[in-house]
């Protein structure tokens, strides 16, 4: 393509850009940016914020019509009920930080009302049970002092505390001897096969406890420790997350270019060109690549990643989430002494009631269904799915039929700019990937969540976004 027809492009897309854009004067004479930022999830806007504040010249280019990418807060929903990126803690310096500049207020995720376990509701073998009644129901198989808690935080009991010395230790090599599946160690403490397969039902770090890396789990383990050493509450930001990323966006002086898919990197000389899908070009110094890796499968690299970078972008497992959100139209569970918080073995996997006005009364449910399950739900239409959801939500709360509508569904693995909810690295994957992943090559930094050395969630996104711009700012 010539520069003239480039710049011809460019100034279409300009013309055409949603009134969203934040736009640099500077972009229709094609500057060569300082950097430009590829993916405005919180890891490319925490690192063009931080190059912005050293007095570089960055450019964000998002594939989307919107920042946050997995914040994700539904507006037109009441309460602005999370999609994406949900429990924010104290502990989470940088995010913390970063809103604290921007002047965003936080907010208690949950009442406490809603947020009582005595209240949880398991539905186990089709068979509707308090907490109590779990404890002591011949479908529990767990071990004998853990049967009162939740498979999945039973495991986690067993398992014991974390041997990892420190958050950052899950990436030395004196501990891949844990990178193992979770499943042999169970085993080997002697949990049967009923108990392992509850465990299973649920599980956020791999489709079977088969594929679920026990190095992994210590690393979780590892990461909720260091946060609980900063007590208070789990928060959201007023008004949904993504006004986080909104106003970091619009703290950008270089500003976002929204509806850009980057399809190829490529370096020579001192330079960096970047095209996108519709054929303009952009062109930097240096490149932050702050894509999941699914995304990241479809950029191409000139020259090409190094082979263990590339088989790691590949190969890297992303965990399979699909949620329904749905509205309530009467709280139907008023009345009986067991909240919506379910916790099942069924098709609903999991239900969490939103109460942002912290009234004790939830506008909308969220079905959380993980891993294998969510074929079943993906594969339905609309319709089906609204069938389903009564049929369902019926056997457990006759009093459910016709209070409900599926508002949205959200499949983060059938997004192509996501490709799944997080980074789920699988047995053997760490030892063999973790110090590949967020290597520089050449001109080109990597972010995202990813590509974390410590904290998980959004702390890592915000922590990787910070080192890759310091990387970055050590060259200048
Ligand atoms: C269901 C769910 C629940 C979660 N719960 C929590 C929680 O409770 N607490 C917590 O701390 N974390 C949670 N997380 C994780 C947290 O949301 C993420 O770790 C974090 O938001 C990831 O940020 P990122 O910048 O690394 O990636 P992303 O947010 O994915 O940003 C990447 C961006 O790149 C864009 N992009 C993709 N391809 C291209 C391309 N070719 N060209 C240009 N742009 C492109 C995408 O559109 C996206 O905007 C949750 C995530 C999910 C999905």
């Amino acid at each position: 393509m010539t520069l003239t027809n480039s710049r011809r492009r460019v100034l279409k897309a300009l013309a055409a850009a949603p009134a969203s854009l934040i736009c640099h004067p500077l972009w229709a004479r094609e500057p060569v940016w300082d950097v430009l930022v590829l993916g405005a999830g919180l890891a490319g806007l925490n690192a063009a914020l931080t190059l912005e504040q050293f007095g570089l010249r960055v450019r964000v280019i998002e594939a989307s019509d919107r920042v946050g990418g997995r914040l994700y807060s539904l507006d037109d929903l009441p309460g602005h009920p999370e999609a994406g990126g949900n429990s924010i803690v104290p502990g989470y310096a940088r995010t913390m930080d970063v809103a604290h500049r921007l002047g965003l207020t936080l907010q208690r995720s949950q009442s406490p009302l809603m947020a009582d376990e005595s209240r949880m509701l398991y539905y186990v073998a089709g068979r509707r049970m308090s907490r109590e009644e779990w404890g002591r129901a011949p479908e529990n198989a767990l071990p004998q002092p853990l049967r009162g808690m939740s498979p999945d935080r039973a495991l986690g009991r067993i398992l014991g505390p974390s041997p990892l010395k420190n958050i950052g230790a899950w990436r030395d090599a004196a501990n891949f001897a844990y990178d193992v599946p979770v499943d042999g160690e169970l085993l080997a403490r002697g949990i049967d096969d009923k108990a392992r397969r509850l465990m299973e039902v649920n599980n956020s770090y791999g489709d079977t406890l088969a594929d679920t890396s026990l190095l992994n789990l210590y690393y979780i383990q590892t990461n909720l420790v260091e946060l609980m050493k900063i007590p208070g509450p789990v928060q959201n930001f007023a008004g949904g997350n993504q006004r986080l990323p909104e106003a970091m966006a619009k703290g950008l002086q270089g500003g976002v270019l929204l509806g850009q898919r980057a399809v190829s990197v490529t370096e020579r000389g001192t330079e960096v060109l970047v095209s996108c899908a519709d054929g303009t070009t952009h062109r930097a110094r240096f490149v932050v690549c702050a894509l999941p890796l699914p995304a990241m499968r479809h950029l191409h690299f000139d020259p090409p990643l190094p082979s263990r970078h590339a088989e790691a972008v590949q190969m890297l497992a992303y965990a399979r989430v699909t949620q329904l959100h749905l509205e309530v139209k009467t709280p139907f569970w008023e009345g009986e002494r067991l909240s919506p918080w379910i916790w099942s073995d069924g098709p609903l996997e999991r239900v969490f009631p939103h109460d942002p006005s912290g009234l004790g009364r939830a506008d909308t449910l969220t079905v959380w269904i993980n891993g294998a399950e969510t074929d079943s739900w993906d594969r339905l239409t609309d319709e089906e799915v609204q069938r389903r959801v009564d049929l369902e939500f019926g056997k457990i709360f006759p009093a459910s039929r016709g209070q409900l509508r599926v508002a949205r569904r959200v499949a983060w693995h059938r997004s192509p700019l996501a490709g799944g909810a997080w980074a789920n690295w699988r047995p053997g994957q760490i030892s063999r990937y973790s110090d590949a992943i967020g290597r520089s090559h050449g001109r080109i930094h990597f972010a995202g969540e990813h590509t974390t050395k410590t904290f998980r969630g959004m702390e890592a996104a915000m922590e990787s976004g910070e080192r890759a711009a310091s990387e970055i700012l050590a060259r200048m």
